[in-house]
């Protein structure tokens, strides 16, 4: 199935919003397996929105619209959906008294415009909005369909998880399951690379999405039952495992390195302290969006200055002078000061350039040490990485976090 997305909202065009609908479509409709190629927006005008509606309806199986479905004026996507079909609008009376009992419930008063939400194209398949008023709609002729759904991020998230997503699944035959397995520490071309025989595959198939100093392959399946479905992915999961190793560090959209980590330290019974310089308490920061942080950690130390390495983390003075702040020797007399501050069973550093003045012709921008003292002795690692200061921080942070799961595997191993 081929589907197209069809932003309608003056405010886009404008650049008073940025179209995260459609960002959140696209990401949802290639885990669903379902094929996009191409986004439109237009303004909030009836003859363009049904000119941009015919011309994607030609080229896709299947249009998904956002935006201007609630009760004012320049709301009109459900009507010119209706026009361009010729269908007349009919009232749907279980939505008129959804919409009415929402507004007594929010202490509103039903206007006219309120009424027009409960009016579709006669025939359509109608989605309850369970976050707001206004309800979506399918509207399925010859073969194609189009689906409305409503602009308010929060909303066009909820139906289009709770209703469309089925919708699509169904229409598309089946069931379709999808399975991301996250790779921090293989850039996505080496990555292709190595996975490159395995991209051939119709059903199922493999595609690679880039994010921050990671990697995600997305393995998905369509079969008559998620059963299928998974097993289907089992056999591709497990060859990309087999040729990625631990760069493998996680499943799943949502499972974040720090996550992982987190819950690694938590099953061993283990605990971490971390000294940043450059990266200014990001690190302990990403542990600690997730629940359950204290049960492995008890105290970081942001140590910018040199004066405060020694102070606080017992760095010689002799290191800084001989190699600088920004040097192997240095993170890893950080990362054991902080395990000796602490008495943490790990200590994590990182000390940098995140620019975008600082750097040398020996160590430019970018350049990055990490080190991880544990029971087993410190190491530290070089980095050069490329991009601003908030990239050069934020891949510092995922990798700090990543040497530390590294460190944590061979001891499984060994
Ligand atoms: P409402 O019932 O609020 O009028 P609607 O379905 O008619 O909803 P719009 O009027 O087009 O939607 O947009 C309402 C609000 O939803 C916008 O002001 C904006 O904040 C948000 N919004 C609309 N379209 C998008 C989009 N493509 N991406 C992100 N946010 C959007
Ligand atoms: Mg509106």
């Amino acid at each position: 199935m081929v589907a197209e997305i069809l932003s309608v909202g003056t405010e886009l065009l404008m650049g008073q919003i940025a179209n995260t609908d459609a960002q959140y479509i696209s990401r949802r409709l290639s885990e669903l397996g379902v094929t996009l190629y191409r986004h439109t927006t237009v303004g909030d005008n009836p003859a363009r929105v049904k000119e941009a509606l015919g011309q994607a309806l030609d080229r896709a199986d299947m249009v998904i619209t956002t935006g201007g479905l609630g009760p004012t004026e320049d709301d009109l996507t459900k009507e010119m959906v209706g026009e361009y079909f010729g269908l007349r609008m009919a009232l749907h009376q279980p939505s008129l008294d959804a919409i009415t009992s929402y507004m007594n419930r929010i202490g509103g008063v039903m206007t006219e415009n309120n009424v027009k939400q409960a009016y579709f194209p006669e025939g359509a398949i109608i989605m309850p909005n369970l976050c707001g008023t206004a309800p979506g709609c399918i509207v399925e002729r010859g073969g194609k369909a189009v689906a409305v759904l409503p602009g308010p991020p929060r909303e066009l998230k909820d139906m289009f998880d709770r209703q469309l997503a089925p919708y699509l699944a169904r229409r598309s035959g089946g069931h379709i399951e999808s399975r991301f397995l996250r790779v921090f520490g293989i850039g996505e071309s080496r990555l292709e690379t190595m996975l490159l025989d395995l991209f051939h595959s119709d059903n199922p198939t493999l595609a690679l999405y880039c994010g921050a100093g990671e990697v995600q392959a997305r393995i998905s399946a369509r079969a008559e039952t998620v059963e299928q479905a998974r097993a289907m992915i089992a056999p591709l999961e497990a060859e990309i495992r087999r040729r990625a190793g631990d760069a493998v560090y996680g499943v799943g959209a949502n499972n974040s390195m720090a996550q992982v980590v987190l819950e690694m330290l938590r099953a061993r019974g283990e605990t971490v302290c971390f000294a940043e310089s450059c990266t200014g308490g990001m690190i302990a920061s990403a542990l600690v969006d997730h629940a359950g942080a204290s049960d492995a950690l008890s105290e970081a130390y942001v140590t910018y200055s040199n004066e405060a390495k020694e102070r606080l983390l017992g760095v010689r003075a002799q290191t800084l002078a001989q190699f600088g702040a920004v040097s192997a020797e240095c993170a890893a007399e950080m990362a054991e000061g902080a395990r000796r501050a602490s008495g943490a069973t790990w200590g994590v550093s990182a000390t940098g350039i995140a620019g975008p003045d600082g750097g040398t012709a020996g160590k430019p921008v970018g350049t990055v040490f990490v080190g991880v003292a544990g029971p087993d002795g410190t190491q530290a690692r070089e980095f050069h990485f490329r991009g601003d200061r908030g990239w050069v921080r934020t891949l510092t942070c995922g990798n700090a976090l990543n040497l530390l799961r590294l460190c944590m595997l061979r001891d499984e191993k060994a």
